[in-house]
C-alpha cells in the first residue's frame, strides 16, 4: 500500500529542483514492504534540461583546468562524507543491505571519486591531453602530427542499474567531471532514492557549477532522444535494455558514443593439480560464498559459475554448502543477520524463477530456505536464501551457461583437463571477471592468457596475495571495468584509462612551433 503521504522526491535538472506532475513509483522497503518514497518526471521538460546542463554546465567545467575539477571531486567526497549516515540509512530500507553491504555502494562510491581526484591533481593547469608523442608526417621533420583528445562538447547521460545507486553513479561521474562533462543520471527506479539524495546534498553544497550534475528520477522515456552527436550515455543493465539503448536512433543515426554493461556469468577456477587439502582449494571456498552472499549476490561481477577439477567436486560441494550454511539471511537492522534481502519483491520472482530454470540441468547441492529467516517475513520480505547448485558433466548443459540469476546463486562445475576448462569458461561468452585459485605462478599466467579476450579482468588468488587481494568481486578504480561479448563490450575505470570515453582524439597535423603552443596547455596522457 502506499499511503498518501509518502513523499514525492524532486529531480534536478535546468539548475531547478522540479516535481513531476503524476502519481509516480513508490519506492519500499526491501524487509518490510512499507512504502517509502515515491519517483516521477512526468510533464519535466527534458529538452531544457539536456541544453542547460550541455551550455551552462558544459562550458562552465571546460573552463576549469584538470586540477581544478580535481580538486573540485575532492569537495564532493567531503559532502558525501558528511552525510554518510543518512545513505547507510536510505540503503537498508530501500535495498535491505546490511552495513558492510552498503558500504560496498556507498563507500566505494566514495572512494573511487577520491582515487580520481587524486589522479586529476597530477594534470595540474592542463586543458586538453597530449596522446603520444608527435610523428613525423614526412622527410622535413617540422611538419608533424599530435594526437590531442579533448573533453567533448556534450553531456554525459548514465542509466544505472537498481544494484549500485552510488558506487554506479559515482564511478561514472568521476571520470567525466575530471573530463569536463556534465553529467544527468537516471538511477533505477527501484533504488532512486539513494542517488537522488546523494545529488541533492552536492547541488545544496554548491561545490559544482550549475548543469554539471542532474538527476531524472522515474520513467527512461523519451531521455534517449535528447541525446545529440556529441554527447555519450553509459548504460549499465540488463543485456535486454542494452539492446534498446544500442538501436536506438541517438546511437545507431547520431553516433552517439555508447557504454554498455551487461549482465555476466563470472568463473572461478580451481588449478587441476588443487588438493582438498590445499591453501588454493580454501581460498576459492571462501572467496565464493563470499561472492555469494556479498550484497546477496546481486552484484554483477559476482561469481555464477564455479570450475573444479571432477575429483574434487564433492569436497567443494560439501566445504561450500558447509561456509553456506553458517549465513544468517534476514532484516539487515539484526545484528546477527549476515545477509539482507534483495532490493524488491520483483527481483525476488526473477530469482526464484532464475533458479527453477537452472534447476532443470543442475541438482541442488544446498538450499538455504529450509532455516527460517531471521526478523523478516518470508512473504512481504524480498529475502531469498542462498543456493549451489552443481553439474558434473556442464558440457552438456546449455542454460547453465546462459541465464544469469542475479541473486546469492552459483554454480558448481567439473572439468577433467586444463582444456575443457578453458572451453567450459568460454561457454560464458564474456564475462566481466573471472577468478583464479593457484600456487602454480605458470598455471596462473596460462590461465591469464587464455582467458583474457574474454574477460574484463582476471584475478589470480595465490596464497601469497591471500591477504592483500582486493576480492573477486570488487571493482577497483586503478583497474578495468567492463567485458566483451554478452558482459556488454563496454569499459570503464582504469585509473585515466576511463577519461578516454569523455574526450576525442583528434590528430593535429601542424608545424613544431604550432605544436609547442598547443603542447604548453597540455598534459601528457599516461594511462
Ligand atoms: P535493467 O532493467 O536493464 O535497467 C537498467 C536501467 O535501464 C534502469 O535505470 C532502467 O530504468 C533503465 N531502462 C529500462 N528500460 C529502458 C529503456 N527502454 N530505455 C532506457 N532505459 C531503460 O537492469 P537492472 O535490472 O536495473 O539491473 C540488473 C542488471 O544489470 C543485471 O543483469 C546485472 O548483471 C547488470 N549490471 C551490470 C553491471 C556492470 O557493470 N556490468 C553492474 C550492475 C548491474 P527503470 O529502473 O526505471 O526501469
Amino acid at each position: 500500500m502506499t499511503t498518501p503521504d509518502t513523499p514525492l522526491l524532486p529531480n534536478y535538472i535546468a539548475g531547478r529542483w522540479q516535481t513531476g506532475h503524476g502519481h509516480g513509483t513508490t519506492l519500499r522497503d526491501a524487509v518490510t514492504g512499507e512504502s517509502l518514497v515515491r519517483v516521477d518526471n512526468t510533464g519535466l521538460n527534458l529538452h531544457e534540461g539536456f541544453v542547460f546542463a550541455r551550455e551552462h554546465g558544459g562550458a562552465a567545467l571546460r573552463a576549469m583546468s584538470y586540477g581544478q575539477r580535481a580538486a573540485m571531486l575532492g569537495e564532493v567526497v567531503k559532502v558525501l562524507q558528511t552525510n554518510r549516515d543518512a545513505y547507510y540509512d536510505i540503503a537498508t530500507r530501500n535495498s535491505g543491505t546490511t552495513t558492510k553491504d552498503s558500504a560496498v555502494d556507498i563507500d566505494g562510491g566514495i572512494f573511487t571519486l577520491g582515487y580520481y581526484a587524486k589522479q586529476g591533481e597530477a594534470l595540474g593547469d592542463a586543458k586538453c591531453l597530449l596522446d603520444g608523442e608527435r610523428i613525423r608526417m614526412g622527410k622535413d621533420p617540422v611538419f608533424q602530427t599530435q594526437h590531442v583528445l579533448n573533453p567533448t562538447r556534450g553531456v554525459a547521460l548514465f542509466i544505472n542499474a537498481f544494484n549500485f545507486p552510488s558506487w554506479g553513479l559515482w564511478e561514472k561521474a568521476a571520470p567525466a567531471l575530471l573530463s569536463g562533462v556534465p553529467v544527468i543520471v537516471k538511477p533505477a527506479t527501484a533504488t532512486a532514492w539513494l542517488t537522488q539524495r546523494m545529488v541533492e546534498d552536492v547541488v545544496k553544497a554548491g561545490v559544482l557549477p550549475e548543469g554539471a550534475l542532474s538527476v531524472i528520477c522515474g520513467s527512461s522515456a523519451h531521455l534517449m532522444d535528447q541525446l545529440q552527436p556529441f554527447d555519450v550515455v553509459s548504460f549499465t543493465g540488463s543485456a535486454e535494455t542494452a539492446r534498446i539503448i544500442r538501436s536506438h536512433p541517438a546511437v545507431a543515426q547520431r553516433s552517439v558514443r555508447c557504454n554498455i554493461e551487461a549482465d555476466s556469468l563470472n568463473s572461478a577456477l580451481l588449478d587441476p593439480s588443487a588438493t582438498v587439502d590445499s591453501e588454493a582449494f580454501k581460498l576459492m571456498v571462501s572467496e565464493v560464498v563470499r561472492e555469494m552472499t556479498v550484497k546477496s549476490g546481486q552484484k554483477c561481477t559476482a561469481i555464477r559459475r564455479i570450475f573444479v577439477p571432477l575429483e574434487l567436486f564433492d569436497d567443494a560441494a560439501e566445504a561450500i554448502s558447509a561456509k553456506l550454511a553458517k549465513v544468517t539471511v534476514g532484516n539487515p537492522r539484526n545484528e546477527t543477520v549476515r545477509m539482507g534481502a534483495l532490493v524488491s519483491q520483483e527481483q525476488k520472482r526473477s530469482v526464484l524463477h532464475g533458479i527453477e530454470a537452472l534447476c532443470h540441468e543442475a541438482l541442488v547441492l544446498f538450499d538455504g530456505s529450509e532455516v527460517p529467516l531471521v526478523d523478516a517475513d518470508p512473504e512481504a520480505s524480498a529475502c531469498v536464501a542462498p543456493t549451489l547448485l552443481g553439474h558434473r558433466d556442464p558440457g552438456q548443459a546449455k542454460v547453465l551457461h546462459e541465464i544469469e540469476v542475479f541473486g546469492p546463486v552459483a554454480t558448481l562445475m567439473a572439468y577433467e583437463d586444463e582444456d575443457e576448462a578453458w572451453d567450459l569458461v568460454r561457454r560464458g561468452e564474456g564475462s566481466l571477471v573471472a577468478s583464479v585459485y593457484s600456487e602454480d605462478p605458470a598455471f596462473i599466467a596460462r590461465a591469464a592468457a587464455e582467458l583474457a579476450d574474454s574477460h574484463g579482468r582476471v584475478h589470480a588468488i595465490s596464497p601469497d596475495v591471500a591477504a592483500s587481494q582486493t576480492g573477486h568481486g570488487n571493482v577497483m578504480p586503478m583497474s578495468l571495468h567492463g567485458g566483451p561479448g554478452r558482459a556488454g563490450g563496454g569499459e570503464e575505470l582504469g585509473g585515466l584509462r576511463a577519461l578516454g570515453f569523455y574526450h576525442r582524439r583528434t590528430a593535429v597535423q601542424a608545424s613544431s612551433a604550432a605544436l609547442d603552443a598547443l603542447a604548453a596547455t597540455a598534459a601528457p596522457f599516461k594511462p
